[in-house]
């Protein structure tokens, strides 16, 4: 390639989501008067607004998908540039993109995100719901739906059930209890009565992210051409309340109409065609929920089946695979000694950075390989794609200026707030004793359709907690964690509602 084509740069960051795009503004306000040259594969990026620090580890911040021009004018010492990286030659500390340019960078921070782990390729009858564009073709292919499937326990998989209306679901969950990546059975069971309530018109509890998407998302057959995620292209990951302003909603009037199969894994997927040789007879949707003792046959015709690993067969319109996510990482590992965790993840350190010289990796695309603290686990999270972004940089400049740094005190301590079934939920620390083994125990405080509190709780020490609903614990909670004091004294009476533990501790 002629030489004419390369650019140099000091600091190269890819990715235009939430960690790379808070990885160029820490860097544009540290480094003013060098450029930062930001490459992203979307023609949006994710800007972080309204930020607030709830409490010592606990953050709030609202996050709008804006046109390029948006993070160049508030940084005018950064560019970004629309073309995704096709190449790394790490040791020549070059990267080339698709519209054939090359970047020589001095410093370059990855943060190319991850995107949906199908349970299975090229089918058309499967979906995974990762950025705007997976959104909208989602949204429009439910709207003629009657009834769906849906893989995979984690957050999507949750908020996706409980916002479609008009369509029955059947939700295969590979745990005993659905929300496994966040909840326990107890918190399962006390959101579960949600999913059979009509959803209340307006949400109770303020949302946290808003979108701002130019794109229509009420598609009608004219809008047939393909979009940027049936093409395969890169976008960003959707966050927190990712559903709102699209209306998710199939052709019946029924609000919920859940169904569950624990335990279970889907085995086989049969086209209509495939599936009417073979002769096997697909079971009608349980009309009362839960467990179906007693099989009824379907008699209706569907576009695809599902057979589980239980044996039972469903027809379905279609499948939505959320069975979590893979790591952007192709086009960076080919040719270099980049280490790779099990997840797929480009493997860090504790300053961010990856097994080559001079790159650095943050938000989905990475897996953290340090040592961490006994209350802090990595998780892919909006919150966590922040944290490793702004401290990627903070690590950037402190190695370019020949400074040493210290690990960001939001490592300490796992702390997420989100909601689920229109419920406030906050995460803290080991909330569902991740690591601890048997050596712990739970309290329990349950009110039902009001609030559930766990606590997790090992040699008198709290570890971590679930909190739903509005009980105003997290501060207290988030310092009874940190500081290890040791409860044994309070015994049950630490979730005493009649006591107002606040004053024990302040
Ligand atoms: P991304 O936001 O995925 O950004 C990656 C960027 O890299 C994109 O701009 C992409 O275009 C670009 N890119 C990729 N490859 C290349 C390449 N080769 N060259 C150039 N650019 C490239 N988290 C929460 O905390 N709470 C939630 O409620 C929540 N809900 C979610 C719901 C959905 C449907 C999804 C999909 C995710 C959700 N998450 C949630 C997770 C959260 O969105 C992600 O953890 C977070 O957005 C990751 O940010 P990131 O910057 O690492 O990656």
């Amino acid at each position: 390639m002629a030489a004419a084509e390369s650019e140099k740069c000091k600091f190269l960051i890819v990715g235009g989501g939430i960690a790379g795009v808070t990885c160029a503004e820490q860097l544009a306000s540290q480094f003013p008067s060098d450029e930062i040259i930001l490459l992203t594969a979307s023609p949006l990026i994710k800007a972080v607004t309204n930020f607030k620090q709830v409490s010592k580890v606990l953050e709030d911040f609202d996050v709008e998908e804006q046109p390029h021009s948006f993070l160049e004018e508030r940084n005018p010492n950064v560019r970004v540039i629309q073309s995704a990286v096709k190449a790394l030659a790490a040791d020549q500390h070059t990267v080339c993109t698709e519209d054939g340019r090359r970047y020589v960078y001095e410093k370059l921070c990855i943060c190319a995100g991850a995107r949906p782990k199908l349970i299975t390729h090229g089918n058309p009858h499967v979906l995974g719901i990762r950025d705007t564009d997976s959104a909208q073709v989602f949204q429009k292919r439910l709207s003629s739906a009657r009834r769906i499937a849906v893989v995979g326990n984690g957050g999507i998989a949750l908020e996706l059930v409980y916002e479609i209306e008009g369509c029955e679901v059947i939700w295969a969950v590979k745990d005993k209890a659905m929300g496994n990546t966040f909840f326990d059975a107890g918190a399962a069971h006390f959101l579960v009565p949600q999913l059979e309530s009509a959803k209340p018109k307006a949400p109770a509890i303020c949302k946290r992210t808003k979108y701002s998407t130019e794109a229509c998302f009420v598609l009608g057959p004219e809008h047939q051409e393909q979009s940027a995620a049936e093409r395969g292209e890169l976008g960003s990951a959707l966050g927190p309340d990712w559903h709102e302003g699209i209306k998710l909603k199939g052709t019946k009037e029924v609000s919920h109409k859940v169904h569950f199969e624990y335990q279970c894994e889907i085995s086989q997927i049969y086209q209509q065609e495939e599936f009417t040789k073979l002769m096997k007879t697909p079971l009608a949707f349980p009309e009362h929920g839960s467990d179906q003792t007693e099989s009824t046959a379907d008699k209706e015709l569907w576009p695809v089946y599902i057979q589980l690993t239980n044996g039972k067969t469903y027809g379905c319109d279609f499948i939505v695979s959320a069975t979590g996510v893979i790591p952007n990482t192709e086009p960076f590992v080919r040719g270099n000694n980049l280490e790779v965790a099990e997840d797929c993840g480009l493997k860090v350190n504790e300053h961010m950075c990856t097994s080559e010289p001079d790159i650095y990796a943050a938000g989905d695309v990475c897996t953290t390989a340090w040592e961490p603290s006994s209350l802090w686990q990595q998780m892919r999270l909006w919150t966590q794609a922040r944290q490793m972004g702004w401290y990627a940089a903070k690590c950037m400049a402190a190695d370019t200026l020949g400074q040493s740094i210290e690990m960001d005190f939001c490592f300490e301590l796992f702390a997420h707030i989100t909601k689920f079934f229109n419920h406030k939920v906050v995460l803290l620390g080991k909330y569902n004793a991740q690591g601890l083994g048997r050596d712990h125990e739970l309290l329990l405080r349950c009110t039902k359709g009001h609030e559930y509190v766990k606590v997790v709780m090992q040699r008198g020490r709290m570890m971590g907690a679930v909190l739903i609903g509005d009980t105003d614990l997290e501060e207290t909670f988030e310092n009874l964690i940190l500081n290890q004091m040791d409860l044994s004294a309070y015994g049950e009476d630490l979730l005493n509602p009649n006591i107002d533990i606040e004053d024990y501790f302040d």
